[in-house]
C-alpha cells in the first residue's frame, strides 16, 4: 500500500467532521465510510468540484450531503445573516424527498442551524414562498420547480449560494431538463463548488460537468451495493476498484 493510501481516512471520525453530524452518523449505526463516501468526502471538504460516477445504493447521497453540512456549519461560526447555502438538484420528486430525509438525518443533532427544505411537491408556489422566505440553508428541488421559484422571485441564489450538488445527472438530461438546467445556471452566482453524481459518464453527463463544474476531480467507482446491516462487514472486506484522475 502506498503512503497515500496509508493517509486516506478509513473512518468518519478521521475526516475532521462536526461533532453533530458524527453523533447523527453513530445513531444511523454507520460503522465506516463507504467507498465513495471515503473518496470523496476529503475532496469535496477540501472545497473541490467533484464528478462523482456512483449508483444509488452506494451511499452518494450521505458523499455530498455530509461535506454540505460540515461546510454550512463551519460557516455559521462567522455568518451573521440566515442564507440559502446549498442548493441540490435531483431529477424526481421521490430522490430529492429521499435527499431531504438523508440530510435531516445527519442533522438532528443541529436541526435549528441547518434547514433544509424540500420544494419539489407540485403544491401552488405561494405555499412554499414562505418557506423559502426564511432561507433554508439547504434547498432541494427538481430543476423545472428551483427554476419556477427563481422566476417568480421567491429565491434569489446569487449572493449567497456556495453548493450546488446535481444527483443522478445522467437521469437529468432523460427526463428532459436540460434546458432547465441551462436556464438555471443563469441565476447561480460566479463562484460556487459544485458536485455532479450519476451512475453513468454518458455524453450528456460531459456536457453538463462542462455547463457546471470547474476543473472537477472524477472519481469512477465501482463497487456493490450497501448489503443488509448484517453482511456490511464482508461488504467493507470485499475488493473495490477506483480510477480517480
Ligand atoms: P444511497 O446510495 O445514498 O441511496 O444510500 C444507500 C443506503 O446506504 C441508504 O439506505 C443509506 O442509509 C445507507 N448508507 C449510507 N452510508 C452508509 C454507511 N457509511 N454505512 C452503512 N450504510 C450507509
Amino acid at each position: 500500500m502506498s503512503d497515500e493510501e496509508d493517509e486516506k481516512p478509513r473512518h468518519f471520525h478521521e475526516m475532521e467532521l462536526d461533532d453533530r453530524i458524527l453523533k447523527a452518523i453513530a445513531k444511523l449505526g454507520w460503522l465506516q465510510p463507504t467507498m465513495i463516501q471515503e473518496k470523496a468526502i476529503p475532496l469535496l471538504l477540501e472545497g473541490k468540484d467533484v464528478l462523482v460516477r456512483a449508483r444509488t445504493g452506494s451511499g452518494k447521497t450521505a458523499a455530498f450531503a455530509i461535506p454540505v453540512i460540515q461546510r454550512i456549519l463551519c460557516s455559521k461560526k462567522l455568518a451573521t445573516e440566515q442564507a440559502i447555502k446549498a442548493l441540490i438538484l435531483a431529477p424526481s420528486k421521490e430522490l430529492c424527498h429521499q435527499i431531504c430525509g438523508v440530510v435531516k438525518d445527519l442533522t438532528y443533532k443541529c436541526s435549528r442551524e441547518v434547514r433544509c427544505i424540500d420544494i419539489a411537491p407540485q403544491v401552488d408556489l405561494s405555499v412554499q414562498k414562505p418557506l423559502l422566505v426564511e432561507k433554508p440553508d439547504i434547498v432541494v428541488g427538481t430543476p423545472a420547480r428551483t427554476l419556477q421559484h427563481l422566476k417568480a422571485g421567491n429565491l434569489n441564489l446569487k449572493k449567497s449560494l456556495e453548493m450546488v450538488v446535481v444527483d443522478e445527472a445522467d437521469l437529468v438530461f432523460s427526463f428532459g431538463y436540460e434546458d432547465e438546467i441551462k436556464e438555471l445556471m443563469g441565476y447561480m452566482p460566479k463562484i460556487y463548488q459544485a458536485i455532479l453524481a450519476s451512475a453513468t459518464l454518458s455524453n450528456d453527463v460531459k456536457n453538463l460537468k462542462s455547463l457546471i463544474l470547474h476543473n472537477p476531480v472524477t472519481l469512477k467507482l465501482e463497487e456493490p451495493d450497501l448489503a443488509p446491516a448484517s453482511s456490511k462487514q464482508n461488504l467493507y472486506c470485499s475488493c473495490f476498484g477506483l480510477v480517480c484522475k
